[in-house]
């Protein structure tokens, strides 16, 4: 016997016409490339959405034709993630911090019919476009007197002119709720990029889960700013769940110093925002460079690399933010774990908690999760014994786009698929998960591990270092031993052994780095995370002391 309740698909068009009827007032705030302050509300974005429809309609696009951005966080971009999906094409948005051939190779390999591009990345479309053999418009979004001429680029139109003039009455369609809405290539540190295809199934559910309590919390009281791009795994999703719950939006465009991103805070009341550790590094260095304190900050999700402890403490105690932690990836859409205490947390000792906060979370309703051994088998929840981290759900892949890579799912005794994250972890008896390491950024020495998240974490509590990263370098007698690379604060001094000190009592005496290299920079990733692969590279004729 079937349920008898009404059958509607779960897509995304009905965010917006949600977010339009019950919050059409609440307002969209971007910092525009120009650098002035845009204001625009959950209704004209609506609005425009149905005449972006309207001029893929008249593109003569097909049902899941891709549209590809090169974009900040602002409206326009907004507006795209609501035309392109909810008329039922594909979003992909672009990394514009990737290599101009592999962002080709990516607007190829999905087969882009259009691209749309913020004028800060006009360089890189000329550079790119004649590779691009599918795109057929390139659209800039600007106004139409901002459009460049001569830029060299056929058949470009500025965003306003393409879409401004049709009409903004346009009924969303209805159809399969796993159809494909968009797309996020991962970062693809070994071989070619392999690309998630969210559908509006898993897009819907996963904005649900991330309003929740124990999620991010966000309420149609809340000014909510994504610092996290747009263009890395839809800004965590906060552009759906904020339609979802009509919260206020606030975009930083492409000022992601520690003094805009300070003063949008301030100037719009932001009361919950997310990013990468790397960003909100600068901004408490602007914080405290300045003597400035947050107004209405409460919260903010922290998360894409391990947020160093010092951080959640800086946030917590000198601030009065809470931070929480996240665990996610690409694959995920992105959401894995989130961490927030339980009832019975709290009555422990402020340590105890915050000991508790160091961890990447629970998981979220929807996401299953387990650790293995080399065999497969399942480990202990004692939050002591490590594995490979396996999950599954409703918005983790099955599969790549075309097939890339083959089937990455690996099966349990009862032929269910669950995704390898790559990452090793460990579980407690509460749930909450730990990651020790990215699989190929664990320490192997002398046949135990060493986690490079601790290394880089005590390096990161020393007053003195602004940012440290920790790899193995090979040993004759233990294979691997863990070196740490570190900046250091301006004008702060420290030396090798100082640091090296530092470390005592806070690990086990074999897990210490045997050395400490200054570096002037640490290379970060096109998602702000430090990039191993490159360091390993700068550091390829690196000798250990004692060698
Ligand atoms: P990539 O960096 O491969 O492009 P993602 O942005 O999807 O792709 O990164 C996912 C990975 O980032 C995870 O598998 C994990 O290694 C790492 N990661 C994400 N959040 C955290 C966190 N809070 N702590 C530690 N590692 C994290």
């Amino acid at each position: 016997m079937l349920g008898l309740m009404q059958d509607q698909p779960l897509l995304i068009s009905s965010l917006i016409e949600f977010a339009e009827r019950h919050h059409g007032d609440a307002e969209i705030v971007s910092r525009r490339v120009e650098g002035d302050i845009h204001r625009t509300t959950w209704r004209q974005v609506a609005s425009r959405a149905r005449q972006i429809a309207n001029a893929l309609e008249e593109e003569q696009l097909l049902f899941s034709d891709r549209i590809a951005t090169l974009a900040w966080n602002g409206y326009r971009h907004l507006e795209l993630y609501y035309g392109v999906s909810g008329s039922g094409r594909v979003l992909h948005t672009i990394n514009p911090r990737l290599h101009p051939d592999q962002i080709a190779w990516i607007a190829n390999h999905a087969e882009d019919q259009i691209l749309c591009f913020d004028l800060s990345f006009l360089p890189l479309v000329q550079a790119v476009h004649a590779k691009c053999s599918t795109v057929r418009k390139w659209i800039a979004l600007c106004d139409a007197d901002k459009l460049p001429a001569d830029s060299g680029i056929p058949n470009l139109v500025s965003y306003e002119a393409w879409m401004g003039q049709r009409s903004d009455v346009y009924a969303w369609p209805s159809f399969d709720e796993n159809s494909a809405s968009s797309m996020c290539y991962t970062s693809g540190t070994t071989g070619n990029p392999k690309a998630a295809l969210y559908s509006h199934r898993s897009t819907l559910l996963h904005a649900y889960a991330a309003a929740l309590p124990d999620v991010m919390c966000i309420s149609a009281r809340d000014s909510v700013l994504p610092v996290v791009p747009m263009f890395h795994v839809n800004a965590w999703g906060i552009p759906y769940s904020a339609a979802l719950v009509g919260a206020k939006l606030v975009f930083p465009g492409p000022a992601m110093d520690g003094k805009s991103i300070y003063e949008l805070i301030e100037a719009e009341k932001v009361s919950f925002a997310a990013g990468v550790p790397t960003v909100w590094q600068m901004l408490l260095g602007h914080l405290q460079a300045n003597k400035l304190k947050f107004s209405t900050l409460k919260r903010t999700v922290i998360g894409g690399s391990a947020c160093p402890p010092a951080m959640i403490h800086a946030f917590q105690e000198l601030y009065g933010v809470d931070v929480l932690h996240a665990w996610g990836m690409t694959e995920m859409s992105p959401l894995g774990t989130l961490c927030t205490l339980k009832n019975k947390h709290l009555e422990m000792s402020p340590e105890e908690q915050t000991a508790i906060r160091m961890k990447q979370g629970r998981a979220i309703f929807g996401v299953d999760m387990k650790i293995v051994d080399g065999n497969g088998e399942s480990l202990p929840w004692d939050g002591k014994a490590y594995g490979d981290l396996l999950v599954k759900g409703p918005w983790v892949v099955k599969e790549y786009f075309k097939g890339e890579g083959g089937d990455p799912l690996v099966p349990d005794a009862e032929g269910r698929g669950w995704f390898p994250t790559g990452d090793v972890a460990t579980i407690d008896a509460d749930g909450f998960l730990q990651i020790t390491d990215r699989s190929k950024d664990v320490i192997k020495s002398g046949g135990e591990w060493i986690s490079s998240i601790d290394i880089e974490n005590i390096a990161v509590a020393h007053p003195a270092i602004a940012m440290a990263a920790c790899i193995g370098v090979f040993h004759p007698k233990w294979d691997e031993r863990p070196i740490v690379a570190v900046v250091k604060k301006p004008g702060a001094e420290v030396s090798r052994d100082e640091l090296i000190a530092f470390y005592q009592g806070k690990t086990a005496k074999w897990q210490i780095p045997d050395d400490v290299v200054f570096v002037e920079a640490i290379p970060l990733g096109a998602t702000g995370k430090i990039l191993k692969t490159r360091l390993r590279e700068q550091l390829r004729d690196y000798k250990l002391p004692e060698v």
